[in-house]
């Protein structure tokens, strides 16, 4: 059995065909520029060159029955027929409170996405029309959503209740949802697999160190505390996005520096984080060489990233009441050894020891703590992927 997965963003769809016999990854794309000039296709097969296409694409439509060409193209292709696709797996960022787990599409349930979509309407939109797109094209595939939100949805009240006004979460749904929920609970769970351990007697903290970022305390197999809040905007200090800030500083903006609700909102998620405090950029590799170059902004940037990171890890070791884990995962988490060295320097008092010859590894499944750490650090890369076809899989059977 074959499974396409599909993340859909607003100009963007990334996909990936997995076989479901042994999981493997059979082909992987991604669609830029969907509606705006310059549209592109970028298909990777193992083995092979890039399959380019450039061709004008004015909707999300357009974007899939070109995907769903590239898969069965003769010479670039990787299946005979459509047909061979038994079902298809979406992401879906935001699921509300409405879905705990992931769920097989129906009229019902398109509805519903319709509904959280006030709750993200950056994200969400987007997703759905990915979803109608492979409906028009594919009407008799089933296909299931997997939420970014669903597993967070076991925090427990303590943890998603903002201290506002109760009737703004009764009325609005205003509280913590938290994201990356895919990649926090496929993680953990290869983690507590490579610790020959079972999950339910785990104390875990799942780094997710990208652009976007996020930390979860994963407690028995389950997250109950994760760093991102109502909107991916809060916890971390990210790649452009400034993470937790003193509430205030939004009416601050708003009253005193004469900033719209829009212009605060832009530059909250488009003009801080890392981006922000160095002025050099967002993506961290290029931080890490203007700081090394000496530009002592760039190293700021990393020292508040760190100082962050640092902090989520202590207070999610206090929420578990302990950790026995904890792993690195997404861009930076998998790549940037300094990074992990960094976070990890100053919490030996939890038990923590990075060995940094262990450490100088890159992308795969790898211990980096020493023999005697009483606290198991990894490095596990993410799969969003395959947690999502493993969910579709379950569900249409
Ligand atoms: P997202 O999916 O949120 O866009 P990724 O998980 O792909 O992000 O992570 C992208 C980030 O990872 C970028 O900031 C990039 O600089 C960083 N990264 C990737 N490889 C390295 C590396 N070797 N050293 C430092 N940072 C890296």
């Amino acid at each position: 059995m074959k499974v396409l997965v599909i993340n859909c963003g607003s100009s963007s769809l990334k996909y990936q065909l997995i076989d479901m016999s042994n999981e493997k990854s059979l082909a992987q794309g991604l669609v830029e520029r969907i509606g705006i000039e310059g549209s592109i296709l970028t298909q990777k097969v193992e083995g092979r060159d890039k399959y380019i296409i450039e061709t004008p694409m004015k909707d999300h439509k357009d974007a899939i029955k070109l995907v769903l060409g590239a898969l069965v193209d003769e010479k670039n292709g990787v299946i005979k027929d459509m047909s061979e696709i038994s079902a298809v797996g979406h992401r879906v960022v935001h699921g509300g409170e409405k879905y705990a787990e992931s769920v097989l599409i129906t009229e019902k349930v398109m509805k519903e996405l319709d509904e959280c979509a006030k709750l993200a309407p950056l994200h969400n939109p987007p997703n759905i029309i990915g979803i109608e797109a492979c409906q028009a094209l594919m009407p008799n595939t089933p296909m299931v959503a997997v939420f970014d939100t669903a597993f967070h949805q076991t925090m427990p009240e303590e943890a998603y209740i903002y201290a506002l006004p109760y009737e703004l979460y009764e009325k609005h749904g205003i509280r913590k949802y938290g994201f990356h929920g895919t990649s926090h609970k496929y993680v953990s769970r290869v983690a507590a697999e490579t610790m020959g351990k079972n999950i339910e007697d785990l104390k875990i903290v799942t780094c997710h160190l990208g652009n976007g970022a996020s930390l979860c305390a994963v407690k028995n197999g389950k997250s109950v505390e994760t760093s991102m809040g109502f909107t991916p905007l809060a916890g971390l200090v990210m790649g452009t996005r400034c993470g937790d800030i003193d509430p205030a500083i939004a009416t601050y903006l708003e009253t005193d520096l004469g900033m719209s609700a829009k212009e605060v909102n832009n530059l909250m998620n488009k003009q801080s984080g890392v981006f922000g405090i160095s002025g050099v950029s967002s993506d961290f590799r290029d931080i890490e060489n203007a700081a090394a170059e000496g530009s002592k902004r760039a190293q700021l940037a990393l020292d508040v990233f760190h100082h962050r990171v640092k902090e989520f890890i202590g207070a999610y070791a206090a929420a578990m009441g302990g950790v026995d884990c904890v792993v690195f995962t997404a861009g930076l988490g998998e790549n940037a050894k300094e990074t992990r060295e960094e976070i990890c320097k100053g919490l030996e008092f939890l038990g923590f020891k990075i060995d940094t010859e262990k450490n100088n590894v890159r992308g795969k499944v790898a211990e980096i703590s020493t023999d005697d750490s009483k606290v198991k650090v990894y490095v596990i890369p993410t799969n969003e992927e395959l947690m999502i076809a493993r969910d579709t899989m379950s569900l249409i059977k």
